[in-house]
């Protein structure tokens, strides 16, 4: 079974698809991951964040040991890497190859691009406040800050990614991480029942 998890900056998507992965024994594909990857990989080298052809060359490439591919300076800087033609080629079939027949993928065009005949597919929502006041204590960042780099990304990342109109979309405000891998997991037994 392939399932996809989407949803915008700090909704929890990771905490979610690598909940459901566990317990359905499947191996777990973070998208966002790869592209925060490439984009640390490119500020290492001096690759500028407009050049879609040398960005492309890079995928694959690791980052140095212990960079942290969560930090403000990547997030920043994500959305345009990820914006070029040719590096989401390059993703696209790394993540369909590491996907194989079964696994949970997340991020934003997985549902749409990478796997548009996926079995189960998510769109997790939360309101901006809700995202930035789970996202703040982890980054150690005052909230509003966290609230306008969000909308930021949101804005940037949502004109190119919009969500597969097939998925199930759960708001996750008033709930904690374990409650919506419940939902999709109940969703996913419906699927395959
Ligand atoms: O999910 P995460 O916040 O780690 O994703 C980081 C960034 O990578 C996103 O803001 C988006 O710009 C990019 N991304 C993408 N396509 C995906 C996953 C992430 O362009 N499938």
């Amino acid at each position: 079974m392939i399932e996809t998890i989407d949803g915008p900056a700090g909704v929890g998507k990771s905490t979610v698809a690598r909940g459901v992965a566990e317990r359905l024994g499947l191996p777990y594909v973070d998208t966002g991951a790869m592209y925060r990857e490439l984009t640390a990989v490119a500020l290492e080298r001096g690759t500028a964040a407009d050049d879609g052809p040398a960005l492309a060359a890079l995928v694959g490439d690791r980052p140095a040991a212990g960079t942290d591919i969560r930090a403000e300076r990547i997030s920043r800087v994500v959305s345009t890497v990820s914006r070029h033609p040719e590096v989401r080629e390059r993703m696209r079939e790394r993540q369909r190859e590491l996907a194989g027949a079964a696994a949970v993928l997340e991020g934003r065009d997985t549902g749409t691009r990478v796997c548009p005949d996926a079995d189960l597919k998510i769109y997790l929502t939360a309101p901006v406040a809700v995202r930035a006041a789970r996202r703040a204590p982890q980054l150690g960042l005052p909230l509003a800050e966290v609230a306008r780099a969000i909308e930021e990304r949101d804005r940037l990342d949502a004109r190119q990614m919009p969500p597969a109109p097939d998925a199930h979309l759960i708001d996750t405000g008033g709930m904690d991480a374990g409650e919506v891998v419940q939902i999709v997991l109940a969703l996913a037994r419906e699927r395959t029942a």
